[in-house]
């Protein structure tokens, strides 16, 4: 069976920086789980895996624009304090959760905190770096009809609901 849309899909993965520093991995732990086609993973990962079968490895590199995006400055504020009403104390590298224009969630990050000024930067913390992944394929299977509807695998390693 190939990685095609609509598959349950089970990788090993470690994900490194340029600088060879380790992001995410899922050595020691269970495989990610995903549904290909349905934008669980990045776009640049999800497209290298198309077609590839049980066993294979991979190095995948992928650049911002098919990863988390270029860093885009215009997603850094500058809020006052009594935006963040009901947080006790507020510190460099906090993280909320906050509503863009467009009505996505995104989260946003305290960058630098100055009297009453909270600088908030909603980038991706991965924005803007090359990310190079090295895969092992470990399972596939076909979706459920239920798992393509709701666009997430189930079960094991999946949404439990
Ligand atoms: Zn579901």
């Amino acid at each position: 069976m190939l990685i095609a849309a609509n598959k349950a899909v089970s990788i090993d993965y470690t994900l490194t920086n340029d600088a060879g520093e380790v992001i995410d991995s899922s050595a020691g732990g269970a495989p990610l789980v995903y549904l290909q086609g349905a934008g669980n993973i990045i776009p640049g990962l999800e497209k290298a895996l198309e077609g590839k079968q049980v066993g294979d490895e991979l190095n995948v590199s992928v650049e911002p624009e098919d990863a988390y995006g270029e860093y885009t400055a215009e997603l850094v504020s500058t809020l006052s304090r009594s935006m963040f009403e009901g947080v006790d104390e507020l510190e460099v590298g906090m993280q909320f959760h906050a509503s863009a224009p467009d009505g996505q969630m995104q989260i946003v990050t305290i960058r630098d905190l100055d009297g009453d000024d909270v600088t908030v930067d909603g980038n991706h913390p991965l924005a803007g770096q090359r990310l190079n992944f090295q895969v092992k394929i470990v399972a596939i299977r076909d979706a459920s009809q239920e798992e393509v509807a709701h666009g997430h695998v189930h079960g094991e390693g999946g949404h439990q609901h």
